[in-house]
């Protein structure tokens, strides 16, 4: 079981992976509003946050309409139509486009969104979810084999079985090194 949050994942898997299997049932990575940042914090080169209050409910919100999206694709059955509602709504709010400039030599072109902090966040996090969702590779998202981990993942090596060879993995190791020696 893992309980530091997994980075580097397509980013909808990194979001559904904030909930992770805990003594007693789960708990929530994105529980408190620094621990949203410190998460955004660890994302910054694939997110482009601007500063400003975020909605943790509505984060937390639509991570719930992503994993249950993520969960009903990797199985190959039909997500309930109000998580792809979610999805597409939370990208229509504040759709992306390429503002211009000249910096004295060229154009220049960078991505901006219109709308809040919380709008912004909820449009990339939804348009993660949507290339992921879409994405045939979704068949290929697995869930960590550790004792209790819930942990999701997109093997680039179709034998990986951990979300971490150094927690998982290695726990998994000690135990059949117990298994082995008992008798
Ligand atoms: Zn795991």
């Amino acid at each position: 079981m893992t309980t530091e949050p997994l980075i580097g994942e397509p980013l909808a898997l990194d979001l559904a992976n904030t909930v992770i299997s805990a003594p007693g049932g789960e708990a929530d990575l994105l529980a408190t509003e620094d621990a949203l940042r410190a998460w955004l914090t660890a994302q910054r080169d694939r997110l482009d946050i601007t500063g400003g209050q975020i909605d943790l409910s509505e984060v937390r919100a639509l991570r719930a309409h992503i994993t249950h999206a993520v969960e009903a694709a990797r199985a190959g059955t039909s997500p309930h139509p109000e998580a792809l509602r979610a999805i597409n709504d939370a990208q229509r709010t504040t759709p992306a486009y390429q503002e211009l400039g000249w910096n004295g030599r060229s154009i220049t072109s960078t991505t901006r969104r219109p709308g809040t902090a919380t709008a912004t966040l909820l449009a990339q996090l939804a348009e993660a979810a949507a290339t992921l969702l879409a994405d045939p590779a979704i068949g290929l998202v697995r869930r960590c084999e550790g004792p209790g981990c819930r942990m999701l993942f997109l093997p680039a090596h179709p034998r990986r079985r951990w979300c971490s060879p150094a927690t998982c993995g290695n726990r998994a190791r000690v135990a059949r090194y117990y298994q082995r020696h008992k008798q």
